[in-house]
């Protein structure tokens, strides 16, 4: 278990109206970590990225980051969603930037870095996710698997503390979803914490420490790769391997 948490979700509950979508969430994710989490849809996977990331509130419980909790609003909210890296399905980049002036925004607009440093840093981030040649083309002129390492590019130039990524490879073409998952695999293995939704079992199993299944809103199993693949305990986990392996 964790002796160093990066991330702590203590009894976190969460309604949209009537709708309970997180249920008594307690998780927390150590220092170096990398937490896949898998469920059905609907079970409230992307609520709980979004809530550690700041972008949803939650009733009750607590969230802290490093040691810290997240603030309902304001300056303090921003500096320490900062620290917390997010890549969606969805790429989300700025299509009438540059990759390069994608990657460098962030640095130079919330932590006021000297653009020429951020771009210096941004163009070795890119080398790191394969994409040093790409720099000055736009997005629309990248192929998927492109364009997500460039969102992750991004999110790295913010230099966080943690990383979290909601299903990144579910919207790309299946011959690229093995560079995204090189890139991730790269971060992990260089320690970097990570908390992952997705339903690549090939990744979870070779670069997650644990994976938690989630389902209606609830954490139902949180147990390693291994014991989780090989010996599901609810009937929910179950039925879920079974419908997808
Ligand atoms: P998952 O990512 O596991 O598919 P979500 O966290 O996206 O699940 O959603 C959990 C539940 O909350 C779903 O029933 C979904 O329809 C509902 N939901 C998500 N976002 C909203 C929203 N902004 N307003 C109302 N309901 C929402
Ligand atoms: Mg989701």
């Amino acid at each position: 278990m964790a002796v160093d948490p990066l991330i702590e979700l203590r009894d976190v509950n969460k309604h949209f109206g009537q709708l309970h979508v997180l249920k008594d969430i307690d998780l927390t994710v150590g220092r170096g970590e990398v937490v896949v989490v898998i469920g059905p849809s609907g079970s409230g996977k992307s609520t709980l990225c979004r809530a550690v990331n700041g972008l949803e509130d939650v009733e009750s419980g607590t969230i802290l980051i490093d040691g810290r909790p997240l603030p309902p609003e304001g300056r303090e909210l921003a500096r320490l969603r900062a620290d917390v890296g997010m890549v969606f399905q969805s790429f989300n980049l700025f299509a009438h930037r540059t990759v390069l002036s994608n990657v460098a925004l962030g640095p130079v607009k919330v932590r006021g870095r000297a653009k020429a440093d951020a771009e210096r840093r941004a163009r070795e981030l890119l080398d790191r996710v394969g994409l040093a040649d790409q720099a000055d083309k736009y997005p629309a002129q990248l192929s998927g698997g492109q364009q997500q390492r460039v969102a992750i590019a991004r999110a790295l130039a913010m230099d966080p503390k943690v990383m979290l990524f909601d299903e990144p490879t579910s919207a790309l073409d299946p011959e690229m979803i093995n560079e995204v998952l090189e890139v991730m695999q790269g971060l992990a293995a260089e320690g970097m914490t990570m908390i992952v939704v997705t339903h690549e079992m090939g990744f979870a199993r070779s670069a997650a420490n644990r994976v938690v299944f989630m389902a209606d809103g609830r954490i139902v199993e949180d147990r390693s790769p291994d014991d989780f693949f090989t010996r599901p305990e609810s009937d929910r986990a179950k039925d879920f391997l079974s419908k997808i392996l």
